[in-house]
């Protein structure tokens, strides 16, 4: 069996992953406030998820995986919303998350196998903070219900930080109601105006962090595998969730393994509305961006590291996804039909398996292309392996490859025939005949202007006894080597 390792928020290391139950390998996965359409950053999680969980179905097999994601469908955000506009809060709610799962599909992403709502959850999270209150760990005020953090001694254990420092950097809500600023609302009161529910406390509604505990624990149980997320949430949200659900369930051990994406960035800077380069998954999906698109820029770049969208990434990624759809084609259109998933490549697996470096697996992938366009390997026989690794990062190009196969003039492919098989083996050859006087003359000035040109242009340079390589990366700029003809 594949061996997978991950890196645990919680140990700050790479750890080899090994499920409690094989048989049920369990995944949390914090979802969507659903009050507006999801913009870039929030789809960011959902992919990065959506190849762990991928990668798992492969390794245990897709009937021993369990994939929850919520919607976060009662909060503030929705209230406001709902003023603002005038329409019902089931409406906003019902039609934002359809949106959700409508944009999240066309980046290719598998639907979880459960996607519970907060309200459908309201009896399990009043029963676990009576628990809580009835063990000291939380207490009623003024119709609140706030949890004690000084009494859950791993509190902050996950970001890192000791109590007194989370009071200094955040913004915490001194109020007349509260023991300790620190402490965190479980249930509030509600107005008439604001949905409630009946409650040992009054006509109230839960805090935000409570239904990730309940939720969990209804669907997964005490202990399970893999909590996600973006890093953002790991303070509060997460510390909230872990000081809740070990309190509440001392017995268990609430996630194992805690996964952060990080952040996504628009041209280098934070994506915000007064900057505006804040955009949603629609809006790009409107403009004719493929999901394909968007997914590929997402996972060029490994989750733990910040990621930056920019329109030359777009641009790159859908030049390289039309050589991958050319992979598949290029038996005719015939064999496109009949084919099936088989294996992936074991490279990708094991690329995958590597704390999900998706990275990684673009390249082998994309070098496999290369490989094809140069004629050095016939691909013919591992189409099959080449089509079920990329599905492995959930591109399923065989609708592409059925119009590239019909089209074969398509310009864009054509251009990277022309680009990538041509160009580049002239200029191997040039660099090695440059090379080879270079010994000579000891003047290596032709030869490093030739390859500082090539790397500039995204063409990794390999020289060896055997002659000069050039391996286009993802990055390859075909333009940038005009200069040299
Ligand atoms: P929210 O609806 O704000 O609770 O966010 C839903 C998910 O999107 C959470 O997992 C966040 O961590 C994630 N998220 C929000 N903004 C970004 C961003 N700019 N980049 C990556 N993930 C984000
Ligand atoms: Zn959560």
């Amino acid at each position: 069996m594949d061996e997978i390792t991950l890196y645990n928020t919680k140990t700050r290391k790479k750890e080899r992953f090994e499920p409690l139950d094989p048989d049920n390998v369990r995944m949390y996965v914090c979802g969507p406030t659903v009050y507006d359409r999801a913009h870039l950053g929030n789809a960011r999680p959902v992919v990065v998820f959506d190849v762990l969980y991928r990668l798992l179905r492969h390794v245990y097999g897709p009937e021993h995986v369990t994939y929850v994601r919520n919607f976060t469908d009662v909060d503030d955000k929705i209230n406001a919303r709902a003023k603002e506009t005038g329409r019902p809060i089931g409406e906003i709610t019902a039609e934002t998350t359809q949106w959700f799962l409508d944009d999240m599909a066309a980046l290719g992403a598998l639907e979880p196998d459960e996607m519970p709502r907060a309200t459908q959850y309201i009896p399990q999270m009043i029963a676990m903070i009576e628990g809580l209150i009835a063990d000291g760990f939380a207490y009623e005020k003024e119709g609140h219900v706030l949890f004690r953090v000084r009494k859950y001694e791993g509190y902050g254990k996950l970001s890192g930080r000791s109590v007194d420092d989370m009071i200094a950097g955040a913004r915490v809500e001194v109020a007349p109601y509260k023991e300790d600023p620190m402490d965190f609302v479980l249930w509030k009161p509600s107005s008439d105006d604001l949905p409630g529910w009946e409650s040992p406390w009054g006509r109230g509604r839960p805090g935000w962090h409570i239904e990730c505990s309940a939720m969990s624990f209804e669907l997964l149980g005490e202990s399970f595998d893999i909590h996600g997320g973006g890093n953002d949430l790991m303070f509060p949200h997460h510390e909230n969730e872990i000081a809740q659900s070990c309190c509440a369930h001392p017995e268990g051990e609430f996630a194992r393994y805690w996964l952060h994406n990080e952040m996504l960035q628009v041209e280098g800077k934070k994506m915000s509305k007064s900057l505006g380069n804040f955009f949603t998954v629609h809006d790009l999906l409107e403009q004719g961006v493929p999901g394909e698109v968007i997914r590929f820029v997402f996972l060029s770049t490994h989750y733990r590291k910040p990621m930056d969208w920019t329109r030359r990434k777009a641009f790159e990624a859908s030049e390289t996804l039309r050589e991958w759809a050319g992979m598949l084609g290029s038996n005719g259109a015939e064999e496109l039909e009949s084919l099936v998933p088989g294996e992936p490549l074991p490279e990708v697996v094991e690329a995958l398996c590597d704390d999900l470096n998706t990275h990684a697996a673009i390249q082998i992938l994309h070098k496999k292309s290369l490989e094809q366009r140069f004629g050095k390997r016939a691909l013919r026989d591992h189409v099959s392996e080449i089509y079920s690794s990329q599905l492995m990062l959930g591109f399923d190009l065989r609708q592409h490859a059925s119009a590239l196969a019909r089209a074969d003039t398509f310009d864009g492919i054509l251009r990277i025939v022309e680009a990538v098989g041509t160009e580049l083996p002239e200029l191997a050859e040039q660099l090695a005949k440059a090379r080879q006087e270079a010994k000579q003359t000891k003047d290596f000035s032709t030869v490093d202007h030739l390859k500082a040109a090539l790397v500039e242009a995204g063409v990794e340079v390999r020289m060896s006894k055997e002659g000069v390589e050039l391996v286009p990366g993802p990055d390859f700029d075909p333009a940038k080597l005009e200069a040299l003809k």
